[in-house]
């Protein structure tokens, strides 16, 4: 049996990145033993609400975020795409990359797994990759009777299908549980609060120097934190 390393790689708003992104991104690196696992940061996002910054500075802050983790990369394909970031399209321009036999995990969130049902294409993301769903404080694995049923048809045990078929199954992994997001860094910054140890500190200075989130400088957010 041939076995390839397969590619993996996680989206997202990022916006920003925070320590539950990059910790999730490095444990699944350790505990694949792949080389590196890949951060793409959504150019337009189809599923949300306007971003609270640009997808220039977000790119910049997983830029940053990653800069001295040797097996942690960006690939800035969506934002450069300049249009709507659809999985299946990602998806779709991947395989081509990367060709037919390479195997591709897509990694993500409890609550991005249980919400797949709304992305377009959704049922045809399996043969283009597989998914790795993995757990997230606040959100229990409750799916509902679609993902209940194709969490049992495709779900596998054992990471050795990741090397050795190029799509098709689902693992469901526990790991370090962060409870942080993005929404939490965004609102403590709007409230004149420091976001540090919750994001790189990269990151944070990123976010002073250009004012993001409504920054102020205030009594309790000073240069020394
Ligand atoms: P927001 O609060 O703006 O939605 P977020 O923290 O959820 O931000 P996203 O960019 O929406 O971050 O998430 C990108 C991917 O990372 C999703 O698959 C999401 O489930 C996952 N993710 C985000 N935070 C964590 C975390 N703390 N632990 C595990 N996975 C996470
Ligand atoms: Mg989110």
């Amino acid at each position: 049996m041939q076995l390839v390393e397969p590619y993996v790689f996680m989206g997202g708003t990022f916006d920003p990145v925070h320590n539950g992104h990059l910790r999730t991104a490095l444990e699944l690196q350790q505990w694949l033993k792949v080389k590196q696992v890949t951060l793409i940061p959504s150019g337009e996002p189809v599923h949300r609400s306007e971003p609270g910054c640009s997808a220039k500075d977000r790119l910049a802050m997983v830029e940053l975020a990653v800069a001295d983790a040797a097996s942690l990369q960006v690939d800035s394909r969506e934002v450069d795409a300049h249009t709507p970031s659809y999985s299946a399209l990602t998806l779709a321009s991947l395989r081509q990359s990367l060709g037919p036999d390479k195997p591709i995990c897509m990694v993500m969130g409890m609550d991005a797994y249980l919400s797949l049902p709304s992305w377009k294409d959704w049922h045809t993301f399996l043969s283009l990759c597989h998914i790795i769903a993995v757990a997230r404080p606040g959100y229990a694995y409750t799916a509902d009777d679609v993902m209940d049923d194709f969490t049992r048809r495709h779900q596998i045990e054992s990471t050795d299908m990741l090397w050795q078929q190029p799509c098709g199954a689902v693992m469901i992994h526990e790991l370090t549980p962060l409870g942080i997001s993005a929404t939490q860094i965004r609102n403590l910054v709007a409230q004149g609060k420091t976001p540090r140890y919750l994001t790189p500190d990269q990151v944070w200075e990123y976010i002073k120097q250009h004012q993001l989130y409504g920054y102020q400088r205030g009594d309790w957010i000073s240069d020394a934190n």
